[in-house]
């Protein structure tokens, strides 16, 4: 799918799609979270795995609050912003 002539991809984590070299630079973020409030490293992946099922995925990012969704899932404290709170 093409939006203003750029390809989107529904349920793709930045990882998977980087058009922009974004994912570089959020990982360079997600690097920077304390460890003490980093989220463990198997529920992240549960966390991403839940994103890539979720039509509010697209391009990396959550279409509910605008965020990265592996920068978001990265702190432990964070929630999805659905109204179903999928994780
Ligand atoms: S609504 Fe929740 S599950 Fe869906 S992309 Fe956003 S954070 Fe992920």
């Amino acid at each position: 799918m093409l939006i203003d002539g750029k390809p989107v991809c529904k349920r793709c984590l930045l990882l998977e799609t980087d058009p922009e070299g974004l994912f570089k630079k959020v990982s360079e973020l997600i690097s920077l979270i304390p460890e003490d409030i980093k989220t463990p490293e198997e529920e992240y992946g549960r966390r991403l795995e839940i994103c890539k099922s979720c039509d509010g995925l697209q391009n990396g990012i959550c279409k509910e609050c605008g965020c990265f969704v592996e920068l978001r899932a990265a702190t432990r404290k964070n929630y999805c912003p659905s109204a179903y709170h999928k994780w």
